[in-house]
Formats: structure tokens, sequence, C-alpha cells
């Protein structure tokens, strides 16, 4: 069956000492107090070398932010997913609504990528969700659908087996205004109905489907006891151990 997983995206924080005594302190509560499920840390580019000699990935597994869409070449202050790899990280987190929003960040650049991260091994945690516009005037069950349409359904069910999703609302990212749990699942379901039509039921049970956007110790637990909800993806509440450990102990 899915895995449980709480995912952290540090964003643009930390500097490379900040982000190796975070790192150090998750891998010490961790090893005192084993989780009930998968901890990834999503850090930036910089820190991705050092935090992997840090943690053991069995504990922790490590994501970068984002990677190229290219192979290599010419494409200056780009990293390619081949370079994520050879630091030792496992895992890239690949569309968020803010790469979509600042970087132009279309389904077509997306596909690419997420070809490029399993070319390279890397298991992209693939972020969808709608604006606020978008939910409001009841278009957000389109939007998703065609997100994960337009970037992932040329995909194998082998190859789509490898894939988290993140259902991230953009209207809860850093907002403090977070999904009720019951919105959380009705999207989680409607995505999973989806991938059930596109490959198999026993495809769709196995993806795992994190939630984002204002998730913290206090509300971890609620948004988790979805049946559909298979963990979170974390911004704000992952950049202190105290507060990222809250949501990790939800499971
Ligand atoms: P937030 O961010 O937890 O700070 O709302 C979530 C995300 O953007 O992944």
């Amino acid at each position: 069956m899915r895995q449980n997983i709480v995912a952290g995206n540090w964003k643009m924080n930390k500097t490379l000492q900040e982000g190796v005594e975070l790192a150090k302190e998750l891998k010490e509560a961790l090893q005192a107090q084993k989780p009930n499920c998968r901890v990834i840390i999503g850090t930036p580019f910089i820190h991705l070398t050092e935090v992997c000699k840090i943690v053991d990935q069995d504990l922790i597994g490590v994501s970068a932010q984002n990677c190229a869409d290219h192979e290599s070449g010419a494409y200056t202050g780009e990293v390619s997913a081949q370079m994520v790899k050879s630091t030792g990280a496992t895992y890239v987190i690949l569309g968020h609504s803010e790469r979509r929003a600042y970087y132009h960040e279309d389904n077509a650049i997306l596909k690419t990528k997420v070809d490029l991260a399993l070319k390279n091994g890397l298991t992209p945690i693939f972020c969808i969700g709608e604006v606020l516009e978008e939910r409001e005037s009841n278009k957000h069950f389109d939007v998703v659908k065609s997100q994960i349409e337009e970037a992932l359904f040329h995909l194998s069910a082998d190859e789509f087996k490898k894939i988290i999703l993140a259902y991230e609302p953009v209207w809860a990212i850093g907002t403090g205004k977070t999904a009720s749990p019951e919105q959380a699942q009705e999207m989680h379901a409607f995505i999973r109905k989806t991938l059930a039509e596109k490959y198999q039921q026993s495809v769709a049970d196995e993806i795992s489907i994190l939630y984002g956007g204002s998730c913290k110790p206090s509300n971890a637990k609620e948004l988790f006891a979805n049946p559909d909800v298979d963990g979170g993806l974390i911004g704000g509440a992952s950049l202190k151990a105290e507060d990222f450990m809250g949501i990790i102990n939800a499971f």
C-alpha cells in the first residue's frame, strides 16, 4: 500500500550553516523517536550535498525544490536533474505554485522536468492546485485535472507509480488559511479517481497524495486522518525542528 509522507519545503530560507544545523536537529529527533511515516526535506540546491552527508536517507530523504528542463549545457544558473542526483538527493519538488507563478513554469515545461527527473532516478514530488479565483468559480477540479493530465498522463503506469503528488491550493500556501479536512479529502478523492480512470484503481491506490498549505502541528492530525490524504508538504512549519516534528508526530 502507499506510504504516508511528511515532506518539508524550506523554499529560499536558511544559510548553509543554518540548514546543516536544522538537518542535524531533525536527525537527532528522529533517531530518538522513529517516525510512523516517511520523512523528506526539500532544501535549497546548495545545501543538498552537505545535508546528504549528515542524514541517513533511510531516516530522512533529501529533495531538491526544482531542476532544469534541459539535460545539460549553456543554461546559466540552472541545475540539472543529473546534478541533483549526483549530490545524493533522491527527490525533487516540481510544479510548486511559486515556480508556476513567478518563473512561468507551465504544464509543458513541467512535463519535461518530470521526464528528466525520472530518467535520472529522482522521485518527483509533483505539486498541483488551484488559485482562489478558480475555486470561487468552481473550476478547481478542472484545473487540477488538467495540471495532472498535461504534465503526467504521458507516463506509463510503472512510471506513474514513482510519482508523489502534492495538492496545494494556492490560496492556502503561506496564508495561514488551511483547506478544511473536508475540502482536502474531497479533492484528494477526486485526484485518486482521476488516476484510477487513466491507469487502474490499483495504481491510483499506490500513489501518495500529500496536502500542502498552512499545515501545522495543530491541524495536521485532522488533515492526515482523511482516507485519501497521505501526509503533507510543509513550508513554513518545516523551518523549525520542533514544528516539523509536531507534524511528523501527527501520524
Ligand atoms: P506553507 O507552504 O506550509 O508555508 O503554507 C506549503 C508549500 O508551499 O509547500
